[in-house]
């Protein structure tokens, strides 16, 4: 195995990032090596990227971006009983500790104490990557690795989506960004009808559309709560899922929303939010669920089964493949540009 491969590395605290040659790296106690197979962006890398204020207090450069990733251990490391070489795996980016009250209660994804691969520790925009063994999540090798690298981000679709029924339900999506497309996939394959998809950037509507969206609305140029009661005959959607964190985005699905619906809220507000609680929450009794990371293991089994399933509409949703990772600056200031669905990278051997 060579010694040195390209990693992308946020090597300096400012905006951007390099792409070096570094040291292959050796599994310690608790930990695999795996080449990656298929790695993807999320809008934390773009963060880290572009070193906005949350990344400035919690990067400490030098460190290898990336935390989706798909890959085959190459290398186990001491105490490892749970994993071999050969094993295609994906990896969940919450390290829980596994002793506070929340992991007591097996409420992993609220571990108080959860720290977050490829944040708080090198990821894996590289050729190889070392991965926390109790993080690792093992893939059916007929798994496509563009596909497989999607699970993480998969899984807060399908926490945000699957927190209440669905099947057959009117739904309404805020925000057609990279989580948002995989919510439509992931409402489309349970049956929701008609999901209704509330985005302001065209060329994502017509993501949107491509990837199942039933109707899709412009929130700058038409009041999507009319567009929702015109298209649900004035009784309003059953469902709203907001992927945006825009509040205006919020409020228009709380007020598109039936009484007595489901809210589920995915996206990360850039501020404290204003609205009239009493009317749009409490008097419509709504149902409101705070959805963060991802259920462990639970999530992971539906994502990896909708996957298997061939029912998820995935293919629209990768928008760029890049074969290694030389052209990383494009991929990255595309994605800022909204430009993007899914970016995906597959690192050269
Ligand atoms: P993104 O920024 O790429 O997508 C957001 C989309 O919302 C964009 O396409 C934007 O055009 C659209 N939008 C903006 N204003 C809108 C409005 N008024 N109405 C409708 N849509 C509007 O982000 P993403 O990567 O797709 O992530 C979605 C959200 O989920 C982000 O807020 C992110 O921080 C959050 N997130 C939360 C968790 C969690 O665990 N809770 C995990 C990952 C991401
Ligand atoms: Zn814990």
């Amino acid at each position: 195995m060579a010694e040195k491969m390209p990693a992308i590395v946020k090597t300096k605290p400012a905006y951007g990032a390099e792409l070096v040659e570094v040291d292959v790296p050796k599994p310690g106690p608790g930990e695999v090596l795996i080449r990656v197979l298929a790695t993807s962006i999320c809008g934390t890398d773009l963060h880290i990227y572009e070193w906005n204020e949350w990344a400035q207090s919690r990067i400490k450069p030098p460190q290898i971006m990336g935390h989706e990733v798909a890959g085959e251990v190459v290398e186990v490391g001491p105490g490892v009983d749970t994993l071999e070489v050969g094993d295609y795996i994906s990896a969940e980016t919450h390290i829980v500790c596994g002793k506070c009250y929340a992991c007591q209660r097996g409420q992993y994804h609220v571990c108080q104490n959860t720290k977050i691969f490829g944040v708080d520790m090198d990821g894996v925009f590289a050729t190889y990557a070392i991965v926390p063994a109790q993080n690792a999540w093992k893939n059916p090798k007929g798994m496509k690795p563009e596909y497989a690298t999607l699970q993480e981000p998969l899984g807060n679709a399908v926490d945000t989506v699957l927190s209440g029924p669905i099947a057959g339900r009117s739904t309404l999506i805020t925000g057609a960004g990279p989580l948002g497309l995989l919510g439509i996939t992931v409402a489309k394959a349970s049956g929701a009808y008609p999901v209704i998809v509330s985005e302001p950037s065209e060329f994502r509507r017509e993501l949107a559309k491509k990837v199942g969206a039933d109707y899709v609305v412009n929130p700058i140029e038409e009041d999507p709560v009319k567009f929702v009661m015109d298209v649900t005959d004035g009784k309003g959607v059953d469902v709203f899922l907001e992927f945006s964190g825009a509040p205006k985005a919020l409020e228009q699905g709380l007020k598109a929303v039936t009484p007595a619906g489901r809210v589920s809220l995915l996206g990360l507000f850039p501020r404290e939010v204003t609205f009239d609680i009493n009317n749009l929450v409490i008097f419509k009794a709504l149902e409101v669920h705070g959805i963060t990371g991802r259920h462990i293991w639970n999530t992971w089994i539906t994502v990896s089964r909708l996957i298997q399933s061939g029912k998820l509409n995935l293919d629209p949703i990768i928008t760029h493949k890049y074969r290694g990772f030389d052209d990383f600056e494009e991929a990255f200031e595309l994605m800022r540009a909204g430009k993007t669905g899914k970016v995906v990278f597959f690192p050269k051997e």
